[in-house]
């Protein structure tokens, strides 16, 4: 039996020991993963055991990285910095009217919102989100040969998105931060769920097809999805 098993780019030192069949994975503090398994295991059985368990250490690992980091909160006041498709805007609060803004590569905010800030900004990324989510969804949609329905960016709490039966797709506003490489991944996963329900083998195929580097964005999306900003002002 291999000592050392393999999960995309992640080791996985196997410890033999215990007399209990089902093998026991584990994420060690430093983000280190140990699978427990006893000696009459086949590898592969092994490797499947990993691969059904994909999802959950990637969501740990995210969970992990978001603790190691303090929740950033974000100041209300010229030059602070806010990630849009992956690029860095300082924030311009301006004595104009109207409404939050990116212009000439700064984020306005109108001073008659300051108060309500917070809420102004994220209704920005909800609104240029979805602007920017809708043609994108179109193409992904058709890739994948699917029925997309309206596409809707919101606050969804630990997910970066969801697919519902109205075949309705929601968007986090705060994956808006991400580069676009990254957004198109949760958006092209999201919409394969109108056709594959579950993380089975059929879903990571379907989406491979459309996206064969789909994995590494999966992975860089744990590594940055816990150092965005998800409200929160000081
Ligand atoms: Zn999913």
């Amino acid at each position: 039996m291999t000592a050392v098993l393999q999960l995309d780019d992640l080791r996985v030192p196997v410890e033999i020991g215990g007399s209990s069949r089902k093998a026991r994975l584990t994420i060690e503090a430093d983000g280190s993963l140990r699978l427990r398994a006893a000696e009459d295991v086949a590898t592969e059985e092994l490797q499947q055991f990993l691969a059904s368990r994909r999802e959950w250490v990637y969501r740990k690992l995210a969970e992990k990285e978001a603790l190691q980091h303090e929740p950033i909160t974000k100041e209300l006041v010229d030059g602070e910095g806010f990630l849009y498709l992956g690029r860095n805007h300082r924030l311009k609060i301006d004595d104009m009217d109207g409404a939050v803004r990116l212009e000439r590569g700064r984020l306005v905010l109108p001073r008659h919102l300051v108060a309500t800030g917070e809420a102004s900004l994220i209704a920005w990324y909800q609104r240029c989100g979805e602007a920017w989510l809708r043609p994108r969804s179109g193409a992904w949609a058709e890739r994948l040969r699917v029925a997309a329905g309206p596409i809707e960016v919101a606050d969804l709490g630990h997910k970066w998105g969801s697919a519902t039966a109205g075949r309705r797709v929601r968007i986090h506003w705060a994956t808006l931060q991400l580069s676009p490489s990254l957004v198109d991944y949760v958006l092209a996963h999201e919409l394969a769920h109108l056709s594959e329900p579950h993380h089975g083998p059929a879903f990571w195929q379907l989406l491979a097809r459309v996206m064969p580097d789909y994995e590494e964005r999966k992975q860089e999306l744990a590594r940055r999805g816990g150092r965005l900003w998800f409200g929160g002002t000081s």
